[in-house]
């Protein structure tokens, strides 16, 4: 069930629809992500704040962050984030909303909502196009899934045009290290991070964690093949193949998925082993989401 929880006066924790969203208010209200259940979650935000809300901010392309885009004026992405964002993964295209046309931001661009000041920090580990936001004014960082109480998963990105397959993974653990450094030279500009899934918020001290976590990986420590945990199963589509090398490494309370073949460099002999089973059949429903948004777009002239 759709559920809404404060986390200021002026920033909301929405639960409930695929992944956890952040509606910021003020004089020009926006949601941080926009989820893909059956609950219309403009109406929902619109009913809670009593005013319109325009505008959506996308982390990245994965669709149970973006599937209710189209029911937005503005949306507000990566031009990478785009190009696979309309990819309906397991989900059936025709109850998703896809009909939109994103407006691209960049790394460092500030978004003025009124007093609010929102910066987009490019990050493309979780996946390709991947951004994090910074909130100036209620000093929140809104992370998507490039942290998370629980894992976080260096996967491959998903197709973004019908034949197109990816199989290494978005980011070594490396490149991952290298996010987090940067993100801790700016630990005085937040208090909190606002994550995608399995709770929220966490403290910034989980950037020493996960760097000290990349730390022990790279200088050798070996993570279990099993990468199972209480919130990732191998029922999970998106869970990895045994054959495709990941590892779930993990300390102090907090882990990362990653592919044992990619640890400094992205392994160049994965090209044809799929990571997870919704990266095999999801270059089909690359073509089927297109599918369905051309036939919206014929409807809508
Ligand atoms: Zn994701």
């Amino acid at each position: 069930m759709i559920q809404a929880e404060p986390i200021t006066k002026t920033t909301w924790w929405i639960r409930g629809c695929g992944c956890d969203c952040y509606l910021v208010d003020g004089e020009v209200p926006a949601l941080i992500d926009c989820g893909c259940g059956e609950v219309k979650i403009r109406r929902f935000c619109e009913a809670l704040i009593q005013k319109p809300v325009r505008t959506v901010i996308c982390t990245h392309a994965h669709i149970d962050h973006t599937g209710q885009c189209g029911l937005f004026d503005q949306v507000y992405m990566t031009e990478r984030t785009a190009a696979s964002s309309r990819n309906a993964m397991d989900e059936d295209p025709a109850k998703l909303h896809l009909d939109y046309t994103p407006v691209f931001v960049q790394d460092h661009e500030i978004l003025k909502l009124g007093q609010r000041c929102l910066e987009i920090l490019r990050c493309d580990c979780h996946a390709p196009g991947n951004i994090m936001i910074l909130d100036h004014t209620e000093r929140i960082l809104y992370a998507g899934d490039e942290l998370d109480a629980d894992q976080v998963l260096l996967l491959p990105g998903f197709a973004e045009k019908a034949g197109q397959f990816h199989s290494a993974p978005a980011a070594t653990v490396s490149d991952y290290r290298r996010l987090l450094i940067q993100l801790d030279q700016r630990r005085e500009e937040f208090d909190w991070i606002c994550t995608g899934h399995n709770g929220s918020p966490l403290k910034p001290e989980v950037l020493t964690i996960m760097i000290e976590l990349c730390d022990r990986i790279l200088a050798g420590e070996e993570g279990c093949p099993d990468c199972s945990s209480a919130t990732y199963s191998a029922r999970d589509r998106h869970f990895p193949y045994p054959q495709a090398h990941y590892r779930r490494a993990s300390w102090k309370g907090f882990s990362l998925v990653y592919c044992a073949d990619s640890l400094t460099d992205r392994a160049q002999n994965s090209s044809v082993i799929p990571a997870t089973p919704l990266h095999a059949m999801c270059e089909h429903n690359a073509a089927m989401a297109q599918a369905v948004l051309q036939k919206n777009m014929k409807s809508n002239r």
